[in-house]
């Protein structure tokens, strides 16, 4: 449906701000509940912010070293993923490429050594399934490792997926369910009447509606609404730089350090990442982002040296001030739900937030979103100060 028909049709019963993933999976899942009239209101193209940027790691065990409600939420989205992608090829008929090959975790030092021999006891602990390898044994599972590597961890039950035919299967599954996808459509403010959203100005006209989901990453906050909205949605942008290197066959699992990351790609292509900086929306990438991120990679893997670059790109992870999803109601003003703040893990948590809140919708009481993801907890907070450094 096309943005030229919001003047003749401008109702819906669901309106998404927002064509992410999180916006994405939301329509879905409203779908898969036989909610009919559900629209989404991207300002530029569908998924071609951080859903595009992010490198696909499915992996809540990998940092994980307490079993609290971000790592229960985590691996329950993880869990959910490989019936999530097969679905979505039987929808939209594109594979996204899940990969159940496993994450690794390098230690170099005596101090990282250290580090992920207090997960392993944690996790095992837990019953989770964790692997420890020594340097060589890491090496005979892994040949690009370096000869520095003295030890690693193997997640078996970790996964990555190509987020960008993810974005573009969740699009065609919505279309083919008849989601109006309104793109080149930025949403101005939010109209609340009586204490309960009526519909929002959009750049092209008034869209009225009676459930509105604020879905729009690290932008969330910059949508206003006619009355002030309590508690205040506070999200920040958090600027990650991604290189991608031409290197078919190099390695099988994504293989983190204590300083980034890499992940071979099925069609060859080895992403490596990130960078965590506080610049605002300044999508740059820069020049001590490219040489962190190289240095990084080389030391994982040394022979990466004579591989070259291909492409780079940044990308906006959204930030809650207390790091956690912002999931649910907006207690004061009905109609409205936040789905935002996915800051290092939207990717993975997409499954589960669109459940969570098209189950909120759906049947208009409280779902089971933990309190610690409830936009509630900021009440009384005050909004956190932007910071405007290199990290
Ligand atoms: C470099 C990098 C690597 C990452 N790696 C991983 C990873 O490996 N695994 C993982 O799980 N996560 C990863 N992430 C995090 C993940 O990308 C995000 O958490 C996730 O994409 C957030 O999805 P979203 O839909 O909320 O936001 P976005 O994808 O940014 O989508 C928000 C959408 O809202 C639209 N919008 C904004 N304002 C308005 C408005 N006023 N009106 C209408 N539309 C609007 C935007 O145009 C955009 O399309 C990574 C992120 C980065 C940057």
């Amino acid at each position: 449906m096309s943005t030229s028909e919001l003047g003749r049709n401008n109702i819906t019963e669901v309106a998404i701000i927002g064509g992410g993933v999180i916006g994405l999976s939301i329509a879905r899942a409203l779908t898969h509940r036989g909610v009919r009239d559900v629209a989404i209101i991207e300002r530029h193209e569908c998924g071609r912010e951080a859903s595009w940027a992010a490198g696909g790691i499915l992996a809540p065990q990998i940092e994980a070293d307490a079993r609290d409600d971000f790592f229960r939420l985590a691996c329950a989205s993880r869990d959910l993923y490989p019936q999530f992608a097969a679905d979505l090829q039987a929808e939209s008929g594109i594979d996204v490429e899940l990969d159940t090959t496993g994450t690794m975790y390098v230690a170099f030092s005596e101090d990282e050594e250290a580090e992920l021999r207090h997960r392993l006891e944690w996790q095992r602990t837990q019953g989770l399934r964790v692997e420890w390898l020594t340097g060589d044994e890491a090496r005979a599972v892994e040949p690009c490792l370096s000869t520095n590597v003295r030890f690693a961890l193997r997640f078996p039950d970790d996964y990555q997926v190509d987020n960008r035919k993810l974005v573009e299967a969740l699009l065609i599954a919505n279309q083919r369910q008849g989601v109006r996808l309104l793109t080149n459509c930025g949403v101005r403010k939010i109209q609340i009447t009586d204490g309960a959203v009526t519909g929002m100005q959009t750049e092209l006209g008034f869209l009225s509606a009676k459930q509105i989901v604020v879905a729009a990453g690290a932008w969330s906050s910059s949508i206003q609404a006619e009355e002030a909205l309590f508690p205040r949605l506070d999200i920040e942008p958090v600027r990650g730089q991604m290189l991608c290197f031409n290197a078919p066959g190099f390695a099988g699992h994504v293989i983190y350090s204590a300083r980034g990351y890499i992940i071979p790609r099925r069609d060859g292509r080895l992403l490596a990442g990130s960078t965590s900086e506080h610049v605002g929306f300044d999508k740059r990438v820069t020049e001590a982002g490219v040489e962190r991120i190289t240095s990084m990679a080389i030391e994982i893997a040394p022979a990466l040296q004579d591989t070259s670059i291909i492409d780079s790109w940044a990308g906006f992870r959204p930030r809650a001030k207390d790091d956690l999803p912002v999931l649910g109601f907006v207690e004061d003003v009905t109609g409205l739900f936040y789905a935002t703040g996915h800051y290092r893990n939207g990717i993975l948590l997409a499954p589960i937030t669109g459940e969570l809140i098209a189950a909120t919708i759906v049947n208009q009481t409280t779902p089971p979103i933990p309190s610690a993801f409830h936009p509630a907890r900021f009440r009384g907070s005050e909004p956190s100060c932007r910071v405007n450094a290199n990290a």
